[in-house]
């Protein structure tokens, strides 16, 4: 027996037999705005109790305000469709009913009904609920009032407005640019603004307020979109291309058309908004500008050059070449497209950004659509309302009244509307309070049915995939931006990096700079507080953080927050566990322990090995293959080296094994030590700026 054999055997014991020995070896169309309003059919029959939406009711379902309201003119038609309708907005809050009504001033109690498709007693129910006197079911309706019964009913509106007897005049194109990122979008938004008429008076200073104007020699103007344009903010871009006339479609010259661009060129499709192409970065020695509009051309995009309709204007944002050109395209096009709205009668009007100024409270800068927006009016804006103190036009000059196709700001709302937010001028302060309160009721209502809609569809899917995978982990977060439409913009980029494993759920979401009552609900919550684009917090908010111990993650770059974001998922991912191989020994002798007593057991059969790879452990799994093929899984009962009990052996070392309830061992044999790994999620980012967690 050689010294080999002789370590095992005495190392395990008594009375040994040696058997056997060898010595062998061996990986829109956007047209209306779409409110999304729906109420569960028990609201209907909650008349008595129900103050739910800010309704004045008596016990009796008396009406209580009876006689405020005047009547209107009877059987009042449906308004044409006016060229300036609202865009159907994609909003965080939409409603699962996809229903949608049109509605309009002076519409009878019968049509309201017909087009909700309820009984005319239940409208009529409803209408006597808020407020509202009835004589009978063809009394002419206000249109705030239609909204509040479709909002009670459940289904989503589409507020027409009538051009009836309007002076319908042309107007201004509202203008957005979009393309791939580092292709020179803000660089030529910057240069344009330069030659806004804000900046012209302001001496060429000029401020991101959400949108400028530009005036040309010939009096006309063009309204632009300044909103920012990383992917991340798609979906802000989304809004901007179904609020906008046309699309500045920015290729850099030297690089092409890329992700980014025909993401571009999808939104303004399905936006029905026409393209003006903006080749930037002409000045570049490598600028190829003809292979730009070949490779357009190859995406369908139906050149001017090429014997189609969409023009192409070579520029250089950063030497302020050729923007002259682009501006006169954008005017041609807009020619084309003969843009007209209604001046006078109310004014519809749409947010395009909103922040909060310290002195004035909540501001929000909007372009007027249609009609005319006038100071002191009352209006309901998305879920907030407001009386109009102030309008200023984008050089900060008040104004009295604003026109379509104008940016304004506008001071006095109550709260801070979203960007995409409609205005809607109402006739009284109690209207305004009563659609603003219902219209947030509702949305809160949404929101909570569209969580409770994700949730179980993302646990049918893990199912359905692999039934051991983990539960998913929800991290709570708050998010803060600078304006309303980086907030939606960010909450919007943060939920993309849900996974099967992590479900990030935004508890609040903001503007301003992260503040103390922030804070207490990331504490009391346990969320984690995202801050973009907004001042440091005051030492005294980042003590209290320090001591909530609530992480607060300010970022400037929207990739370096996903980023940040991205890590943070990975870190409370629970993971997958998965089995690897962690090392392989071959068995070289095989050596039986027999006559055991029965107090130390039954026989034994122990394989005398070498470490050929990796490491094998006592506390693994241990799998026997003969020829690749497995003949046995189960536990180490014992591991030795020099006669002594080990815990593992590395690579190129001889030791003994034994594996529980195996006596099958062939000298030739493969045991390979198998461990659990916890596999995390991966945070993958690529080229274009996309990022996504992989699971
Ligand atoms: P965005 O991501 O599309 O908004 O792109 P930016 O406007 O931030 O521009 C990205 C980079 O391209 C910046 O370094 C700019 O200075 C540069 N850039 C933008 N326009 C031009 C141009 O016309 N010529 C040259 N040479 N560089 C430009």
């Amino acid at each position: 027996m050689d010294s080999f054999m002789m370590n095992y055997i005495s190392g395990f014991g008594i009375n040994s037999v040696i058997c056997g020995a060898n010595e062998d070896f061996y990986f829109l169309d956007n047209r209306c705005l779409i409110r999304s309003f729906h109420a569960s059919p028990t609201l209907l029959s909650r008349r008595k109790e129900d103050a739910s939406l800010g309704l004045k009711i008596s016990e009796r379902g008396k009406v209580l305000n009876k006689g405020k309201f005047s009547k209107r003119k009877k059987e009042a038609k449906p308004p044409v469709e006016t060229p300036y309708l609202p865009p159907k907005l994609k909003r965080g809050a939409k409603s699962s009913s996809d229903k949608t009504i049109e509605i309009f001033e002076g519409m009878t109690i019968v049509e309201l009904a017909k087009r909700c498709g309820e009984s005319i007693a239940t409208v009529q129910h409803i209408i006597v609920n808020v407020g509202e006197k009835i004589d009978s079911e063809f009394d002419p309706l206000s249109i705030d009032i239609a909204e509040l019964v479709a909002m009670e009913i459940g289904v989503n509106v589409c507020r027409l407005h009538s051009d009836d007897g309007a002076h319908v005049l042309g107007r201004s194109p509202v203008v957005t640019v979009m393309g791939h990122v580092d292709h020179g979008k803000t660089s030529l938004l910057d240069a344009l603004r330069q030659t806004s008429l804000a900046a012209k008076e302001a001496g060429g200073i000029t401020q991101h307020l959400g949108a400028f104007v530009v005036g040309m020699q010939s009096g006309a103007s063009i309204t632009f979109l300044d909103t920012p344009g990383h992917a991340a903010f798609s979906a802000m871009r989304a809004r901007g291309a179904a609020v906008t006339d046309i699309v500045v479609l920015v290729v850099a010259a030297d690089d092409g058309v890329m992700p980014q661009t025909l993401e571009a060129m999808s939104h303004a499709k399905a936006g029905n908004v026409p393209i003006v192409v903006a080749i930037n970065k002409c000045d570049k020695p490598d600028a190829n500008p003809e292979r730009v509009k070949v490779q357009l051309a190859a995406e369908g995009l139906l050149l001017e050059e090429m014997g189609g309709d969409v023009q192409v204007v070579e520029v250089s944002a950063i030497n302020e070449v050729g923007l002259d050109k682009l501006e006169d395209a954008l005017l041609l096009q807009a020619e084309l497209m003969d843009l007209k709205a209604r001046v006078d009668g109310p004014a519809q009007a749409y947010v395009v950004e909103a922040r909060l100024d310290k002195g004035r409270g909540p501001l929000a800068t909007a372009i007027v659509k249609a009609g005319t927006l006038v100071c002191g009016q009352h209006v309901v804006v998305g879920a907030e309302w407001g009386r109009i103190r102030s309008i200023r036009d984008m050089a900060r000059k008040v104004i009295a009244e604003a026109r379509p196709a104008m940016p304004i700001e506008i001071e006095g709302l109550k709260g801070l509307p979203m960007a995409g937010d409609d205005i809607v001028v109402v006739e009284s302060e109690e209207r305004a309070r009563m659609l603003s309160e219902g219209r947030k009721k509702k949305f809160e209502k949404d929101r909570l049915t569209k969580l409770e809609e994700e949730r179980p569809k993302a646990s049918e899917e893990e199912e359905e995939e692999d039934e051991t995978k983990p539960e998913r982990v929800e991290v709570p977060l708050i998010v803060k931006a600078d304006v309303q439409g980086t907030v939606q913009a960010v909450t919007d980029a943060v939920k993309n990096l849900n996974s099967s494993q992590v479900f990030l759920k935004v508890i609040h979401a903001g503007v301003g700079p992260v503040s103390q009552s922030d804070i207490d609900m990331a504490q009391a919550c346990g969320a984690c507080i995202v801050g973009f684009n907004v001042r440091d917090p005051p030492s005294s908010i980042a003590l209290a953080a320090t001591q909530a111990k609530v992480k607060i993650k300010l970022h400037r770059v929207i990739y370096h927050l996903l980023e940040d974001i991205g890590n943070f998922i990975v870190e409370k991912a629970p993971g997958t566990l998965e089995t690897q191989v962690a090392g392989e020994a071959q068995v070289l002798n095989i050596f039986e322990l027999k006559g055991r007593s029965k107090s130390k057991g039954d026989d034994v059969k122990i394989a005398g090995c070498r470490v050929i790879d990796g490491r094998v452990t006592k506390s693994s799994t241990l799998r026997l293959l003969r020829s690749g093929e497995v003949v046995f899984e189960g536990s180490c009962a014992s591991l030795k080296r020099e006669k002594q009990d080990v815990e593992a052996v590395g690579k190129g070392n001889d030791c003994g094994l034994v594996i529980k309830d195996c006596f099958d061992f062939q000298v030739g044999d493969v045991i390979q030590c198998l461990v659990q790994v916890n596999r995390k999620p991966k945070f993958v980012s690529s080229e274009s700026g996309a990022v996504r967690i992989e699971c």
